[in-house]
C-alpha cells in the first residue's frame, strides 16, 4: 500500500525530503503557508558549506559574548526586550561553550553537512536541475594573520572533519580574487565547495520538479494534529484537515509550537540573520567569500552581490533591526 506522507514546510529541508520520499515510493503532499522557498531558504548566503562543522558555542564564548555585544563593530546582536524570554535557553546554550561539548557537537555536525555538495548533486541530477549547483572554493578573507590565528580553534575543528584550508597571502590574493581590497592580507580557501546563485529560486525549481513527479503542494497554515494511538492520523490546517500515514515536520525556526503539539519539547531558539543585495553589482567576488571581520558572506548571485550573515538574538516576531544592516 502506498503511504501518504505530509511534509510540513517547503524550505530546502522540506522540499528535498519530499523528493527523496517520492523516490522511495510514497505519495507526498507538502503543506506550506507561504509557498516553496519563501522562508529562511530564500534569504541565505547560498553556500553549500560542507566545512561548516564549527558551532557558534566555542570555548571562551561566555567571557567574550558580553564584550562582543557592547562593541558596535562586532556582528553579534541581542534585542534587550527579548532577553527575559531568551535567558533560560541562553543559559543552556552557553553551558555547552566548552571544549568537550564543542567537539561533540562538531563531530555530530560533520556527517550531516560534510557531504552537502554530493547531496545536492544527487538531489538534482535526475531532475535535470544540476545547473543550479555552482562548483567553487569557499573563501575566508582576513585583514591580518593575527585575525586568522585567533580562529585557530575553529580551524582545528574543521581540520578534524577533514577540511584544511589552503592559505593565500600578499599579491597572490589579487591574482586569485581581484575584487578584494588591499586591507585583506590573508585568504583561507576551502576547495571542493559550491554555492547556489538564487537559493529561493532553487527551492522553487525543486518544488516544481516534485509536482511534475506527481507530488502535491498545498498552501495552508498547519495548526494542529489528530493523534490516534501515538501516530498522526491527520494534519489540521486553516483550510481543513488532511489525512496521512506519516508526517515530516520541516518548519525550521517555526517548529517549536508544532513540536509541542506532538508532545516534543526541544530547546529551539532563532538565530536571526540579515542580507543585503547590491543589485546588478559588477566586479565583486567570483565565489562565496566570508568577510571574517564582519561574519558575513559576500556571494555573487543572480540578482547581484548578496552579503548575508550576522547573528541576532531577538525571537521570531520582531521587525528587522537597524544596527545589523
Ligand atoms: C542570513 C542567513 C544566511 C545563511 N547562509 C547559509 C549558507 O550560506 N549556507 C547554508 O547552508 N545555510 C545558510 N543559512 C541557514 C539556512 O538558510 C537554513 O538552515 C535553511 O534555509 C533552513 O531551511 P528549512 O527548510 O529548515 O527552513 P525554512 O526555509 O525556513 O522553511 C520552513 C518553512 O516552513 C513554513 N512554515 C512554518 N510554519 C508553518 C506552519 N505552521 N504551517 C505551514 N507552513 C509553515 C514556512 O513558511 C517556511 O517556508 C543562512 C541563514 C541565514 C538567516
Amino acid at each position: 500500500m502506498t503511504r501518504h506522507v505530509i511534509v510540513i514546510g517547503a524550505g530546502i529541508v522540506g522540499v528535498s525530503t519530499a523528493i527523496w520520499l517520492q523516490r522511495a515510493g510514497a505519495q507526498v503532499t507538502i503543506i506550506d503557508r507561504a509557498g516553496p522557498g519563501k522562508g529562511t531558504s530564500h534569504g541565505n548566503a547560498g553556500v553549500l558549506a560542507a566545512c561548516a562543522v564549527a558551532p557558534v558555542t566555542a570555548p571562551g564564548l561566555l567571557t567574550k559574548a558580553p564584550v562582543m555585544l557592547m562593541h558596535p563593530d562586532v556582528p553579534l546582536y541581542l534585542r534587550l526586550s527579548y532577553l527575559p524570554r531568551l535567558l533560560p535557553w541562553l543559559a543552556k546554550y552557553l553551558s555547552v561553550a566548552n571544549d568537550t561539548d564543542t567537539k561533540r557537537i562538531s563531530a555530530g555536525l560533520a556527517p550531516i553537512v560534510s557531504d552537502s555538495i554530493d547531496q545536492h548533486k544527487s538531489l538534482t541530477a535526475d531532475l535535470g536541475l544540476s545547473d543550479w549547483i555552482a562548483d567553487s572554493d569557499y573563501v575566508f578573507a582576513y585583514r591580518t594573520r593575527a585575525a586568522f590565528d585567533a580562529e585557530a580553534y575553529t580551524w582545528a575543528l574543521r581540520a578534524r572533519a577533514g577540511f584544511t584550508p589552503e592559505l593565500i597571502k600578499g599579491p597572490a590574493i589579487r591574482d586569485y580574487e581581484p575584487a578584494l581590497g588591499q586591507d585583506i592580507t590573508l585568504l583561507a580557501t576551502m576547495k571542493d565547495h559550491g554555492f547556489i546563485r538564487d537559493p529561493g529560486g532553487y527551492v522553487a525549481a525543486l518544488a516544481q520538479a516534485f509536482t511534475q513527479g506527481g507530488g502535491t503542494i498545498m498552501k495552508a497554515e498547519v495548526k494542529d494534529f489528530d493523534l490516534t494511538g501515538g501516530t498522526v492520523a491527520a494534519v489540521q490546517t486553516d483550510q481543513g484537515a488532511v489525512a496521512c500515514d506519516d508526517i515530516v515536520l520541516a518548519t525550521g525556526v517555526w517548529s517549536k509550537p508544532l513540536m509541542a503539539k506532538l508532545g516534543l519539547s526541544i530547546p529551539l531558539e532563532t538565530e536571526r540573520g540579515y542580507h543585503i543585495i547590491f543589485g546588478d553589482a559588477t566586479g565583486g567576488p567570483s565565489r562565496p567569500t566570508m568577510i571574517a571581520s564582519g561574519k558575513f558572506v559576500a556571494t555573487p548571485m543572480a540578482q547581484g552581490l548578496r552579503c548575508a550573515g550576522i547573528l541576532e538574538f531577538g525571537g521570531l516576531d520582531a521587525r528587522p533591526s537597524k544596527a545589523p544592516l
